[in-house]
């Protein structure tokens, strides 16, 4: 396996470490797994180093990653707005980790853009604006911030003494950003990597199960009503359009994560290369875009064009400050715009 970065590099990493002593981690705004496992990962490197680390997100990550161990440590900025900011302010190195801009940290951006220390972006998603870091360890064709983060403790000579508790949340975020290694997944490095956690004796069959298959009744018939009664096929387009209303969360007794893999489900229909769903925020007045697909097509592109995000080739969000039905409408306009590539 190459080295991620350069001897240059790693010099400037690890001078940047060695300067401070109170160092802040943070992810995006609805943390996943990835989030959630590199920014726990990251944070145990940072212990052995004996740094005081604090992790803050912008709001909370689903009920189905409560297991992962440090996990309850993490604050939320949501919930306790004074004492995230504090701890903000009192960071002298902060690395943002699995995001390319300070705007998808939302209601968090602000505090984390005046902050005085530095901050450093470790991620793999495309275009890292540069402007707010003083160092960008960005590779957008590895599959997870969790692989790039385990990949800059081997290089930084820290593997032999991370904890396995490290290696669980790692392997957690590799898995969950490629759906269990089934999307994005091809380059054998990450084998290579795999490999290296189970040194560690992870129980990668466990992990799997603690957050694949820990439904509640109400998600699983949840699942099947969005299944059987809400999903659209255009299938001259191969592409499939769901949308979900608040008054239906309610009914289902909608928890955070419960919608988590929902979009991946209608490319299981034998040709279809898109799935849009469409989601009422439960906390703010827009209407949350998922989009997946297989393949070459550019759900990112699609995105930035008309949901006012971005992402992956194959898995990327947004959001529509519209009406759902309206929403609706843009997403049927968007499958129109983009039949040529479908
Ligand atoms: P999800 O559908 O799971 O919410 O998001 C899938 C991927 O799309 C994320 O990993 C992230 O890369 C990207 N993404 C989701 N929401 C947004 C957004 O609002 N803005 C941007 N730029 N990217 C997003
Ligand atoms: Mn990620």
């Amino acid at each position: 396996m190459k080295n991620l970065l350069n001897e240059q590099e790693l010099q400037a990493l690890r001078t940047h470490i060695a300067q401070s002593s109170r160092i802040l981690i943070c992810a995006h705004r609805g943390p996943d797994g990835d989030a959630v496992g590199s920014s726990l990962g990251w944070a145990e490197y940072l212990r052995q180093q004996g740094k005081q680390v604090d992790i803050v997100m912008p709001t909370p990550f689903p009920d189905f990653l409560r297991w992962m161990p440090g996990s309850q440590d993490i604050r939320f900025y949501a919930r306790h707005e004074a004492e995230a900011e504090q701890v903000i302010a009192q960071a002298d190195l902060i690395f943002c980790l699995d995001f390319n801009g300070l705007q998808r940290l939302q209601e968090m951006q602000a505090p984390v853009a005046a902050a005085q220390a530095k901050r450093i972006i470790i991620d793999h998603h495309l275009d890292p604006d540069r402007s707010i870091a003083a160092q960008v360890v960005s590779f957008p064709t590895r599959c997870s911030t969790s692989e790039i983060v385990c990949r800059l403790i081997i290089e930084l000579g820290g593997w032999d003494a991370l904890p396995q508790k490290a290696a669980v949340c790692l392997y957690t975020g590799m898995m969950t950003d490629t759906g269990g290694f089934t999307y994005n997944s091809n380059d054998p490095e990450i084998y290579e990597v795999i490999s290296m956690l189970l040194t560690k004796g992870i129980d990668k069959d466990k992990i799997y199960r603690n957050v694949f298959n820990v439904y509640s009744e109400d998600r699983m018939r949840l699942t099947g009503y969005i299944l059987y009664r809400k999903l659209r096929f255009y299938y001259n387009r191969h592409a499939s359009i769901f949308a979900l209303t608040r008054e239906e969360m309610r009914r289902f007794h909608f928890i955070r994560g419960d919608a988590e893999g929902l979009v991946n489900m209608p490319l299981q229909v034998k040709g279809m290369r898109l799935s849009i769903s469409l989601r009422e925020d439960t906390e703010r007045d827009v209407v949350r875009v998922s989009l997946r697909s297989v393949d070459d097509f550019p759900c990112n592109r699609m995105a930035e064009e008309f949901f006012h995000g971005g992402g992956h080739l194959n898995a990327s969000g947004g959001e529509l400050p519209f009406p759902l039905s309206e929403a609706m409408l843009t997403a049927e306009r968007a499958i129109k715009a983009y039949a040529d590539l479908l």
